[in-house]
C-alpha cells in the first residue's frame, strides 16, 4: 500500500502524455489548407469567379490541379455560357415551366399535375405533380431515394399557349423552360422570352430550353447537338426520364465549381456547409450552399459518386465529389461544335 502514491503519480503522468498526444492527433488549431483565390489574388470577398486552391498551388488558377486542388470551376467554363453572373440575383429559386395547349396530348396529364402561371384557373400541385417535383429532388442530389427536404429546389409552373386557328395540334409541340428567376406571372414570363434588344449586344436568352428550336413548320429539322444531348444523354423524347436528364443539365449550369466533400465544413444543424459564391446574395456571408449528412449517407449506400448542394437563399449550386469527379463535368470544358455542314464523302449524285 506504501506505492500508492507513487502509482497514482504514475498513471497521472500517463495520463497527461496521453492527452497530449490526442490533441497532436486532433490537431483542428492548425492553419487553412485552402484558399480562396480571384484571378490571381486572395480574396475574401465571394464572387462566382473564384477558385479554391491547395495552398501549395497558389499561383496556379486554372481547372488543371482540380485533383490536388479539390474544385473544379464549372461556373467558369460552362455555367457562364447559360446564365452570367448578372443574372444572379438574391433570394430566388430556379423556376421550370412547361409550355403546352390544352389539348396536346404529350405530357398532357403532367401539364394539368402543375400550378398555372395565369391564375385564372388556379390549379394546385396535385399528386402527379409532387412525384415529379421528387423526382427532380432526387436528380439533383443524384439519389434513388426520396428525402424530405427543409428548403425547396425549384419552382414549378405550367403555362397555357393559345394556339392559332391555322396551327394543327398535331404540328405542336410542348416545352419546357428553365429560369433562374421566381416566375409567378404569365406576363412576367412572357417579357422574358421576348427581351428588349438593346442593339448591338443580342439579348442573352433568360432560359434553357429542353428543346432549343421549335420547328416553325411541318418537316422542318430541328437539329441540335451541344453538351446536353452529347454529355448529358438528352434525346427530347418527352419520357420523365429524359426530362430529368435535362433538368441534370440545368442545374449544372447553376452550379459554380464542383468540391471534394473534404472542403465542406459539417454544422451542427446536420448539414454541411460552403458559403455561397454569389456576391448579390452573400456579400454578408451569412448564407451557405447546404448538403443535409442524410443525403450524403444514401449517397454512400447507393454507391454515388456525387451529389449537389444548393445555397439556403439562391439558385447558385455546387457539385459535391466524394472520390474523384465523373468525366461528365470535367468534358463539360470541351467545346462541341456546331457546324453541321458536312465534308462532302458521299456524293448527291
Ligand atoms: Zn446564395
Amino acid at each position: 500500500m506504501k506505492y500508492t502514491p507513487y502509482l497514482l503519480i504514475l498513471i497521472l503522468f500517463l495520463l497527461l502524455i496521453h492527452l497530449k498526444y490526442q490533441n497532436k492527433l486532433e490537431n483542428y488549431t492548425s492553419g487553412p489548407t485552402h484558399s480562396l483565390y480571384n484571378g490571381t489574388n486572395l480574396t475574401n470577398s465571394y464572387q462566382l469567379t473564384n477558385y479554391i486552391l491547395d495552398n501549395t498551388t497558389t499561383e496556379i488558377v486554372s481547372n488543371d490541379y482540380w485533383k490536388k486542388n479539390g474544385f473544379y470551376h464549372l461556373f467558369e467554363k460552362f455555367g457562364k455560357l447559360h446564365f452570367p453572373e448578372t443574372a444572379y440575383t438574391d433570394n430566388v429559386m430556379p423556376t421550370l415551366i412547361l409550355e403546352s395547349t390544352a389539348k396536346c396530348p404529350i405530357l398532357f396529364s403532367l401539364f394539368n399535375s402543375l400550378e398555372k402561371l395565369d391564375k385564372k384557373s388556379k390549379t394546385n400541385e396535385n399528386t402527379e405533380g409532387i412525384n415529379f417535383r421528387n423526382k427532380i429532388q432526387s436528380m439533383f442530389f443524384n439519389i434513388d431515394e426520396t428525402v424530405l427536404m427543409d428548403f425547396p429546389i425549384i419552382n414549378l409552373k405550367s403555362s397555357l399557349v393559345e394556339t392559332v386557328a391555322t396551327v394543327e395540334p398535331i404540328h405542336y409541340q410542348p416545352n419546357f423552360y428553365f429560369a433562374i428567376k421566381n416566375i409567378e406571372l404569365q406576363t412576367d414570363f412572357d417579357s422574358l422570352k421576348n427581351p428588349t434588344p438593346i442593339p448591338p449586344i443580342p439579348p442573352t436568352p433568360n432560359f434553357v430550353k429542353y428543346i432549343d428550336n421549335i420547328p416553325n413548320t411541318p418537316n422542318q429539322k430541328h437539329y441540335q447537338f451541344d453538351h446536353k444531348q452529347a454529355t448529358f444523354g438528352v434525346t427530347e423524347d418527352y419520357t420523365i426520364p429524359d426530362i430529368l436528364r435535362y433538368l441534370d443539365f440545368c442545374y449544372t449550369t447553376l452550379c459554380w465549381g464542383a468540391l471534394n466533400i473534404r472542403l465542406m465544413k459539417p454544422l451542427d444543424n446536420h448539414y454541411y456547409g460552403f458559403p455561397c459564391q454569389n456576391n448579390n446574395c452573400n456579400s454578408n456571408k451569412n448564407y451557405f450552399y447546404l448538403l443535409p449528412v442524410r443525403v450524403r449517407q444514401i449517397c454512400y449506400e447507393e454507391g454515388k459518386k456525387y451529389t449537389r448542394a444548393k445555397c439556403n437563399r439562391c439558385a447558385s449550386c455546387v457539385v459535391v465529389y466524394f472520390d474523384t469527379l465523373p468525366d461528365k463535368f470535367t468534358n463539360l470544358e470541351q467545346n462541341i461544335s456546331l457546324d453541321l455542314s458536312f465534308p462532302p464523302i458521299i456524293s448527291s449524285s
